[in-house]
């Protein structure tokens, strides 16, 4: 039987289809990785779901406790301060995670700041910390798996609408 060939959805190169790793399936058709592509590629689909999950909860933020209009978040800043802090080396996953500690923990108000890029930064190490505290005090262990889970209660401000929330500790290791 002849082997066809399909397109790697990360470098476009032509390959074999049974060289080839389906990553995606949408309406019934199959979206092909070569085999060499495959760990670029999901390394770049974690990166686009990082952003994904950073924006949302930044949207979250302006919506839910800045009370401002959907169409008034200012994006372009937004995305100006989170590749400002991407040149400085933090991760996405740790900034969405320092924004919930500051948000969720510490009760900051967000108009005593001046952008995400103040804040992530103020507060980054400071979330790091509390995390790996709280993860002593829940007696995970001395040793964790990357896609080990804690979960954070949050004590005061019973109206908030996030009552807790997930950390997985990995995302604030450094690369
Ligand atoms: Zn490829």
């Amino acid at each position: 039987m002849a082997d066809t060939y399909v397109k790697c959805k990360y470098c476009g190169e032509k390959v074999r289809k049974s060289q080839a790793v389906i990553v995606k399936t949408t309406n019934n058709r199959n979206q092909y990785v070569c085999a060499t592509c495959l760990d670029d590629y999901n390394k770049q689909n974690q990166d686009v779901q990082a952003y994904t999950k950073l924006t949302d909860y930044i949207q979250y933020i302006y919506m839910n406790i800045v009370h401002m209009d959907k169409n008034m978040i200012p994006w372009k800043r937004i995305a100006a301060d989170i590749q400002t802090l991407e040149k400085k080396g933090y991760k996405r996953t740790g900034m969405l995670l320092t924004l919930k500690y500051a948000i969720e923990i510490e009760k900051i108000r967000w108009q005593d700041f001046y952008g995400v890029e103040k804040i992530i930064m103020s507060y980054y190490d400071i979330a790091k910390d509390y995390l790996l505290r709280t993860r002593a005090l829940n007696k995970v262990g001395d040793t964790f798996e990357p896609d080990e889970e804690i979960v954070v209660h949050s004590k005061q401000h019973k109206n908030n609408t996030i009552q807790r929330f997930t950390i997985n500790m990995e995302d604030l290791q450094e690369e």
